[in-house]
């Protein structure tokens, strides 16, 4: 589908970075006065903060969860805002939160995943802002349909919403997955390609879901050239109400980002970002590739405990011949070049027969 463009002003016109990576930190959820005012007061003197996040009315998945204090948030962000100097950005889902949220002077919004997903509610929070002069940043849909993304960016900048930004947070996993969101990068390159002038952000948090995946995450965004990253931070990690496991501390945060390495790179138009465009995509389908190949493995791992513990060879002829034959249908319909099918296919599962007689020379557990 062909996409109009997006009349948007630039990052700049609406936050003073100069010129490094936007980076918004700050507690999943807004809990309690101390909290905020502690977490938010530690990430300022860490000095590498231009906006502190908090969430407030929570979207949780089940039922009975934390969904966020609400109204009575708003002061101890107002307050913090006073305190730091520095801007809030916060979640809003609904027309009332948007109401709120101008009401109590917070600076940036952003919409959630599980509101983007739904054009009716992206509608209605536009039409709420049709005449209102501030910087909205539209998280991806949990799922991995870029067309809602798009849309819900068109219907904002319809509104009238010229500070507009996207937020990169990854998408559900149907399947068991290192991380808690995908990132599925080939998504946001797409949409930044379509809309180069769009800022966009990497969520490696919401993405990671643990601390330990935080830096890898944020580092990749990086090297994509990503303008800036939307991290959690809370005085208390381990206590959080919401994604414990994947906050840091605002000092631990600091020595993150430290620890990253910054780029400068630009897209446009000529012929040298072109080639780093394309040459981008290639290094994130080339990884995906291996990514598809470690779970392979996996599976294969547990294909061999099964036959181990049942006492089942490990090589069977007959499903050797079946794989190259599916897969040498498969990759020609693909267009895929047949020796290059067969070859890899004869590596894949020599590695494989490998790995079973690795497993099933070890006793059962
Ligand atoms: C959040 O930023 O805390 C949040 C709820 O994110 P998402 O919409 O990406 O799940
Ligand atoms: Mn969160």
């Amino acid at each position: 589908m062909s996409s109009a463009a997006l009349d948007i002003l630039p990052m700049s016109s609406w936050i003073d970075t100069d010129g490094k990576p936007l980076i918004i930190a700050g507690p999943c959820s807004a809990e309690t006065e101390e909290q905020v005012w502690e977490t938010a007061t530690q990430i300022k003197a860490g000095g590498y903060a231009h906006v502190i996040r908090a969430g407030v009315w929570k979207p949780r998945t089940r039922p009975g969860s934390f969904e966020g204090m609400g109204e009575a948030a708003l002061p101890w962000l107002q307050a913090v805002k006073k305190e730091t100097g520095l801007p809030i950005a916060i979640e809003v889902a609904t027309p009332q939160h948007v109401e709120l949220a101008l009401k109590y002077g917070i600076d940036i919004l952003w919409i959630g995943a599980r509101t983007t997903v739904n054009p009716f509610n992206v509608q209605d929070l536009a039409d709420s802002l049709v005449g209102v002069d501030v910087p909205v940043l539209i998280k991806n849909p949990v799922n991995p349909d870029l067309q809602l993304w798009i849309g819900a960016l068109e219907r904002m900048n319809r509104a009238g919403i010229k500070k507009l930004g996207a937020i990169h947070r990854g998408f559900s996993n149907a399947q068991e997955n290192k991380f808690r969101n995908s990132p599925m990068w080939q998504i946001a390159i797409e949409l930044k390609t379509q809309f180069p002038d769009l800022p966009m952000i990497g969520d490696p948090s919401h993405m990671a879901g643990k601390r330990a995946y935080l830096y890898e995450i944020a580092q990749r965004a990086l090297d994509l050239n990503y303008d800036g990253l939307i991290i959690e931070s809370h005085r208390d990690p381990d206590k959080a109400w919401s994604d414990a496991s994947q906050q840091l501390t605002p000092a631990a945060l600091g020595d993150m980002l430290h620890e990253l390495q910054i780029r400068k790179r630009s897209y446009g138009d000529d012929y040298q970002n072109q080639l780093e465009n394309i040459r981008a995509k290639i290094d994130n389908l080339d990884r995906e590739m291996l990514e598809t190949l470690a779970a392979r493995m996996s599976l294969v791992e547990k294909l061999a405990e099964y036959k181990r513990d049942n006492n089942v060879a490990a090589y069977q002829v007959d499903r050797f011949r079946q794989v190259l034959e599916t897969r040498s249908g498969w990759g020609k319909s693909l267009n895929l070049y047949d020796n290059l099918v067969d070859e890899m296919f004869k590596l894949i599962h020599m590695e494989s027969i490998r790995k079973q007689t690795e497993v099933m020379n070890n006793v059962s557990a």
